[in-house]
């Protein structure tokens, strides 16, 4: 590793700007280690490790001597880039021994070329306006390498009619498709056969450990060890993978593949028209049943939704109970006129298997049977998802993946709380005796680089002088630092008054989250001199806003998940019932890797300085508040307003 990291290593002869940093070597060694024992890892790097070439350099390093394919997966699809865009080609120009990489995301980011041609004869357009946008992906597809369509970068994001041309495993009819050999799918699996080190993230790694070693085989080539990137999001995604799901747009997009099948008999043509159109109906009245989603968000389904006991002890189905039932005739019915028609269509065959699909889950999801897992309904917008996660990850991981692959790495800026790993272990199955712990030390003086302030006097959050006060402290805090602050908060309520109350009473740009995409917001602040912005919780964590325009963090209330929330109650429940006790187990280690997640936006290089304010009382007043304070980066603590200038102003010495 001295010869790559060290002061006259590869990296710094060949990188003008490249600082040597303690916590990036010895993350490094760390990780050469358990590739070499065949251990598992557990590795905190806060911001400033430098922890992307600290994993990829043993890993390319144990690829090469090996012969095997490493797995980097990381949270999100903008790390994925960073790594692909910038990292790789990097070490591939600088490093003396040549690797292949490629990477991979889920099918819905690439275009299907079978499904572009026949939108040339099929209505997919919302309206003529989007004629031009379609023959703008139409000519994109013939120029493109990879049909990833980020290269679309001209076209806004939500594009509505890409969900019906892209290359999504459900509606893909396979090698009956005239497009198979060209298709990019099939070129993106080639790339990826041949790559040392293969680049995806959690959605595409889980989606494919979930159906590993079942009929319908595996989604990314075999590998021999995965390094996880922002492994603090690991369990909720595994957790979505591992479920069971069907959606009010999963029919209604059954039902438009159903009427637009290339079938020119005019009988089966109206049968499979009335087929659809039954569907259309019964799925209307199943989903308008649900009375608890009138508004957006997410609520428990309890067993007494779908049947009741009578006075003889049957189980009766409730109007609910009817309409599913209803529904899923129609779905019978659907595939009882489309199976025989297999060789009529090549999609029939995917038709089938979805409308077959949608029936298992909507069952799975209504019997409520299986009782590790939790059951619920979530409305967003104009969707409707009918959803069974499990409840523990913990056994399915252990089983699937920590057991099965000799190397997994899990890093993060936040892993542990209270100094240890014991939350992630236990939450995720990584057995003690097979993971170690490490934490990379950063290379950022948080104690000279910010100031946490803690003000006096605020009430408990669950107040009713509560936001008032706290727009008060915000006011305060915004006059020393001119804006240039993130006001994160733990719900759109909280956000929505905070910004009110503080936006009539400061002379600075305030922005709030909901007004525009997350990218142009992030893009308004950076651009906006003096910018306050307000969020909820897609702010707190993957955002990177460097210099001055982000000089304050604010946080309202400590960010303990939503106690209602059917997955939060469900694996609290769970906790409790096998002898634990939750509050400690979950709530608190949890909120603790969230305060840390958004206080990590703040300093985010050397030359950085800043406040964090938590106007929270509890951690100071509570005694578990010291778990949070134990957590948090050694800085210097104040409760007084006039102490905050003193962070710039030795700044401004120090320059
Ligand atoms: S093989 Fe599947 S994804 Fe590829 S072009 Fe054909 S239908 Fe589309």
């Amino acid at each position: 590793m001295e010869d790559v990291f060290g002061p006259a290593g590869v990296i710094a002869r060949s990188h003008k700007n490249y600082e040597y940093r303690e916590g990036q070597v010895k993350m490094a060694n760390a990780i050469a280690d358990a590739f070499a024992q065949k251990r598992h890892l557990i590795v905190e790097a806060g911001t400033g490790t430098g922890k992307t070439l600290a994993y990829l350099i043993p890993a390319i390093a144990t690829a090469l001597s090996e012969k095997k394919r490493i797995i980097i997966s990381t949270g999100t699809k903008n790390l994925q880039e960073q790594l692909m865009e910038k990292d790789i080609p990097f070490l591939q120009k600088v490093l003396p021994k040549k690797f292949s990489a490629a990477y991979m995301k889920g099918r819905g980011n690439y275009a299907c070329l079978y499904r572009v041609q026949k939108a040339e004869h099929q209505p997919i357009l919302d309206g003529v306006g989007q004629l031009d946008q379609f023959d703008a992906v139409r000519r994109w597809t013939y120029e493109t390498q990879t049909g990833d369509r980020r290269e679309l970068v001209d076209l806004p994001e939500d594009l509505s009619f890409w969900n019906r041309i892209n290359a999504r495993g459900d509606v893909c009819i396979g090698q009956k498709c005239p497009e198979y050999e060209p298709c990019f799918i099939t070129r993106m699996r080639a790339r990826a056969d041949a790559a040392d080190i293969l680049i995806v993230n959690h959605h595409l790694f889980f989606a494919d450990l979930n159906v590993r070693g079942n009929q319908f085989g595996k989604v990314l080539p075999d590998y021999a060890a995965v390094i996880f990137d922002e492994a603090h999001l690991i369990e909720d995604i595994a957790s979505d993978y591992f479920g069971f799901q069907v959606s009010s747009f999963q029919l209604d997009e059954l039902v438009r593949d159903t009427d637009t099948l290339p079938i020119t008999d005019a009988i089966v043509t109206r049968d499979l028209t009335k087929a659809a159109a039954k569907i259309i109906a019964l799925a209307d009245h199943f989903w308008i049943k649900f009375a608890m989603a009138r508004f957006d968000g997410r609520f428990p389904l309890t067993q007494d939704l779908f049947s009741y006991r009578d006075r003889e002890g049957s189980d009766q189905p409730t109007p609910l109970g009817e309409a599913y039932l209803a529904l899923d005739g129609a779905l019978g019915s659907l595939v009882a006129t489309l199976d025989p028609l297999a060789e009529t269509a090549p999609e029939i065959d995917s038709l089938v298997r979805r409308a077959r699909q949608a029936r298992f889950d909507l069952d799975f999801v209504t019997s409520q049977s299986e009782r590790n897992y939790v059951y619920w309904i979530e409305k967003r917008g104009k969707g409707m998802f009918l959803r069974a996660s499990p409840v523990d990850v913990s056994e399915l991981l252990r089983e699937k993946l920590f057991d099965k692959v000799d190397t997994c790495i899990l890093t993060s800026a936040t892993l542990s709380s209270a100094g240890s790993f014991n939350f992630v272990r236990e939450r995720l199955g990584l057995d003690t005796a097979k993971t170690s712990g490490f934490t990379a030390p950063s290379s950022f003086d948080f104690e000279e680089q910010s100031i946490l302030y803690l003000p006096k006097a605020m009430p408990d959050p669950r107040s009713p002088e509560f936001t008032q006060l706290a727009a008060g402290e915000i006011v305060k805090i915004l006059a020393v630092t001119q804006g240039h602050a993130f006001v994160l908060c733990t719900s759109n309520q909280s956000m929505n008054a905070l910004h009110e109350l503080v936006s009539s009473r400061v002379n600075y740009p305030c922005f709030v989250q909901g007004s525009m995409s997350k990218a142009g917001l992030l893009e308004r602040f950076r651009e906006t001199p003096n910018a306050v912005l307000f969020a909820t919780s897609s702010f707190w964590q993957g955002v990177d806003v460097q210099g001055d325009q982000l000089s304050c963090v604010i946080i309202d209330k400590l960010p303990f998940a939503v106690p209602t929330d059917p997955i939060v109650a469900a694996r609290s429940r769970f906790i409790d019932e096998n002898g634990g006790k939750s509050f400690f187990e979950y709530s608190i280690p949890q909120a603790v890797i969230t305060l840390k997640q958004g206080i990590g936006r703040l300093i985010r290089s050397r030359t950085d300085r800043g406040i964090i304010a938590i106007l929270d009382p509890r951690i100071k007043t509570k005694g578990y508040g010291r778990d949070f304070l134990r957590s948090l980066p050694r800085m210097r603590i104040t409760d007084r307003i006039e102490d905050l200038e003193d962070v710039f102003v030795s700044a401004a010495g120090t320059s």
